[in-house]
């Protein structure tokens, strides 16, 4: 219990750091946790605790989900010059080495991200970087799994770095997508063999579990629900638990329209009623295969607490159209983007200010305590938007005691 609760509780503590609240019981309340009552003067505002940081977009995939394949003509060879769009060259490894030097060790949490991230051959040099400069507990990095025998080889590359740093003890979460069981993978991802390829992937990285000692390498799969797999995803759910050994997590995420992704407008969201329809049975699946099981191992019962909390304010966020809680993006939680924009999440992407520019020379705290980076802010606290994006959900979901409360309840019940 304490494996987990420790990292909660420190995650947490850096959350109320983050926003300068004093723990006292008498502010314990969700009410004193609103990131309204957050507004500590600008100069001194602390840095957030999970970023995510896309290192690319360049992707050899073509899913119908996303159009970020679309940036770049050609993603087949691992040269540079590929790396632009339009006239943006993306960060290199040295410029990514300085950001994560300005961003030192407020990160907690930090998933590199992509379009594909195992495209960069730097990959591993930007690992070093991240875990020298800023040492997160948890470094979470989604793949296509396209590529089985490059994956595996960086991996086993990005485990020896752990393993030599003081961090050695911190985690590397790698998570495979899949959208569909056999052709219907290959059809959403618009890659040819891409559900082999996934099966192949996942069954070498778990195998590198073997080869080191504590390698605290977790090995999740990661659904998007859209309106291309919504009358499937219990076939999903299925094949998933009946993969061998069975990946520590398995997250279900909806298709959202991501300005990052070039989707706006694309209709790729479920609407309300099909989403909840097609998820009521697997909500019960879940709560029967992990919280009403005896036997399921406690940190899988409150991961899917946690998930099924998520899946929660998904639906509300589906048919309220409003933040169901704060959310904590552009606060606790920011993106950092492949040419050194500074987003509070990728769905509103709109730069807060650019890492590059003369006057920020790489110095994240620079752009995050900036006047522009203030407006946004004060427009996320206003609930000017919303949206169903897991990963800022997640930040959210820790840093507010209300759903806090329903998770932990859900674990005791
Ligand atoms: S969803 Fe991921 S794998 Fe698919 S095109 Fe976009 S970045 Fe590539
Ligand atoms: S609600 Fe969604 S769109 Fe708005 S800031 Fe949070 S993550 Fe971004």
């Amino acid at each position: 219990m304490l494996k987990f609760l420790l990292p909660l509780k420190v995650l947490n503590l850096k959350a109320f750091r983050t926003f300068g609240v004093a723990l006292t019981p008498a502010r314990l309340s969700p009410a004193h946790l609103s990131p309204a009552h957050l507004t500590p003067a600008r100069g001194s505002l602390p840095l957030p605790i999970n970023y995510t940081v896309s290192v690319t977009n360049r992707c050899n995939a073509r899913c119908k989900t996303c159009n970020i394949w679309r940036l770049y003509d050609d993603c087949d060879e691992e040269q540079p010059a590929l790396r632009r769009s339009g006239s943006r060259l993306e960060l290199s490894a040295g410029e990514f080495a300085r950001i994560f030097e300005s961003v030192g060790k407020s990160a907690y949490w930090v998933t590199l991200s992509g379009g594909e991230p195992f495209l960069r051959s730097d990959l591993v040099e930007i690992y070093d970087a991240l875990a020298r400069h800023c040492s997160p507990n948890i470094v979470n990095i989604p793949t296509n799994a396209t590529a089985p025998r490059l994956v595996e080889r960086r991996v086993r590359e990005l485990l020896e770095v752990k393993n030599k740093t003081k961090k050695g003890k911190s985690d590397l979460i790698l998570n495979l997508s899949l959208d569909g069981v056999g052709s219907l993978h290959d059809e959403i991802r618009g890659v040819a063999g891409n559900f082999e390829k996934f099966v192949a992937t996942y069954e070498r990285l778990t195998a590198l579990k073997q080869d080191f000692e504590n390698p605290r390498l977790r090995v999740g799969v990661h659904t998007v629900v859209s309106n291309f797999n919504l009358d499937r995803l219990e076939e999903i759910y299925e094949f998933v638990q009946g993969l061998n050994p069975k990946p520590d997590s398995h997250i279900f995420e909806v298709a959202e329209e991501r300005v990052e992704l070039g989707t706006v407008g694309s209709g790729v969201t479920p609407d309300y009623r099909s989403f909840a329809a097609a998820f009521a049975p697997l909500r019960e699946r879940i709560k029967r295969d992990y919280l009403k099981d005896p036997e399921a191992d406690f940190l899988a019962r409150v991961t899917q607490a946690f998930r099924l909390e998520y899946y929660r304010l998904l639906e509300k966020v589906l048919t309220e159209r409003r933040q169901p809680i704060p959310c904590y993006a552009g606060f606790a939680s920011c993106q950092i983007s492949a040419y050194g924009d500074v987003w509070a999440c990728c769905v509103r992407a709109e730069p807060l200010g650019n890492l590059r520019a003369g006057t920020a020379d790489y110095d994240f705290a620079w752009v995050w305590r900036s006047r522009k980076a203030d407006e946004i802010r004060a427009s996320v606290r206003r609930g000017e938007c919303c949206c169903p994006l897991a990963n800022a959900a997640y930040t959210s979901m820790l840093c507010d005691f209300s759903a806090l409360r329903r998770v932990l309840g859900r674990v005791v019940r």
